[in-house]
Formats: C-alpha cells, sequence, structure tokens
C-alpha cells in the first residue's frame, strides 16, 4: 500500500468535509456533500518537490437547475487541487452535512482514479478502502497511447496558407 494515514489525519478529513458541505449548492436535492483529500506532491520529471507538507484540499456539491449539470463535491475537490498546483491524493473522504459517510459515484470513482490511483485510501461507511477495491479493473491514464509529439513550431508557423472558405456541408441544397 503506497500510504498509511492515522486517525488524526482522517478526522481531520472528515471534519474539513463536513466543514465544506456547508457550502453545497443543494437546493433541489437537498443532500449538502462535502469532500476532502489528503494531498502529497508529485515529483516532478527531476524528482524535485516543493517540500510541502500534506496539504488538505476540499470541494462541495454544486446543483444545476437542469439536474444534468450538477457537479459532484469530488469535481470541485479536484479542480480545487489542480488550481493549487496538483498533486497526488492519498487519502479520501467524502459526508454529508451530518458527517455520515457517503460513496462516491461511479464518475467520481473514475475522477479519483485519476489524481489518486489504485492506492487512494477511501473512507467508507465499511471503513478504509483502497480505490482499487471500489473501481476493479480501472481504465486510466496508462491504457492511453503515448501522447503525440509537441508540433515543432518552425514548421507550418510562417507562410501557411489562409484558411479556404468552408465547403457546404455535403447534402446541402445549393441556393
Ligand atoms: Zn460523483
Amino acid at each position: 500500500m503506497g500510504c498509511s494515514v492515522d486517525d488524526r489525519s482522517w478526522e481531520r478529513l472528515r471534519n474539513a468535509a463536513v466543514r465544506v458541505a456547508q457550502s453545497a449548492y443543494a437546493p433541489y436535492s437537498g443532500l449538502r456533500v462535502g469532500a476532502a483529500a489528503l494531498v502529497v506532491d508529485t515529483p516532478d520529471a527531476e524528482g524535485r518537490t516543493t517540500g510541502d507538507e500534506p496539504w488538505v484540499v476540499v470541494g462541495c456539491n454544486v446543483e444545476n437547475a437542469s439536474y444534468g449539470l450538477t457537479l459532484c463535491a469530488e469535481c470541485g475537490l479536484v479542480s480545487a487541487l489542480h488550481a493549487r498546483g496538483g498533486g497526488r491524493l492519498t487519502a479520501f473522504a467524502c459526508v454529508d452535512a451530518d458527517g455520515r459517510p457517503l460513496a462516491p459515484c461511479g464518475r467520481c470513482r473514475q475522477l479519483l482514479y485519476e489524481h489518486g490511483g489504485p492506492d487512494l485510501l477511501v473512507a467508507t461507511a465499511d471503513g478504509v478502502r483502497r480505490l482499487a477495491e471500489l473501481l476493479p479493473g480501472a481504465f486510466g491514464p496508462l491504457d492511453l497511447p503515448a501522447p503525440p509529439r509537441t508540433p515543432d513550431p518552425s514548421v507550418g508557423a510562417a507562410g501557411d496558407p489562409p484558411p479556404t472558405e468552408a465547403a457546404p456541408p455535403r447534402g446541402s441544397v445549393a441556393p
């Protein structure tokens, strides 16, 4: 297992999650959700880290009148993670406003996998589980082919012909 998390850290996460649940925008379901995760630095290509202590990132759910556009608390958490420079999630807790543990939905398990991997520890109603147990056989970044090489900016930068007028869509009726 990648990392062990002591009781004090879990308590800290749970408290942070309960607190941020108060900020939830949940006028439709009335379910205020707070999520909190412990973040460690990700070393850069040269193995350098900022040396920062592990820190806590939080998020709350944000509902929408369209329902389908509702953002789970995990969405806000992941955005906040990157807003602060990124890092690796090592422990995660999601609760309602009363501190009752909530399971991350299917989509959010995938979100968490991207930023915490199979070893991310998740506090569930049945105790702490590795994310690999909650999302077995996950699809992840390593399943993608290597990204295409960055195009050489010196090629084709100058003297490109102006874009030609868009052809009418196939099947369109001529005026
Ligand atoms: Zn979700």
